[in-house]
């Protein structure tokens, strides 16, 4: 039977909520990461996403709507 890997939980940045991939934001250089956040957002296109507009998104990512 195989042995499924417990899948790592994804932090996101408390500044930008941009899910970060390390251990400090890409954006800000920021090491201020939260394991607590709802809402996956992928950001494409964001000059022309209301939702990237919303929230001063201006880099394209993976980012989370809420962070605690
Ligand atoms: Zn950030």
């Amino acid at each position: 039977m195989a042995v499924r890997k417990a899948k790592k939980q994804l932090r996101v940045c408390r500044e930008c909520h941009r899910v970060v991939d390390g251990e400090a934001c890409v954006i800000c250089g920021t090491s201020n990461l939260s394991e607590d956040w709802a809402g996956y957002l992928v950001i494409i296109d964001p000059e022309h996403s209301e939702i990237a507009k919303k929230m001063k998104i201006t880099m394209a990512g993976r980012y989370a709507l809420k962070v605690r």
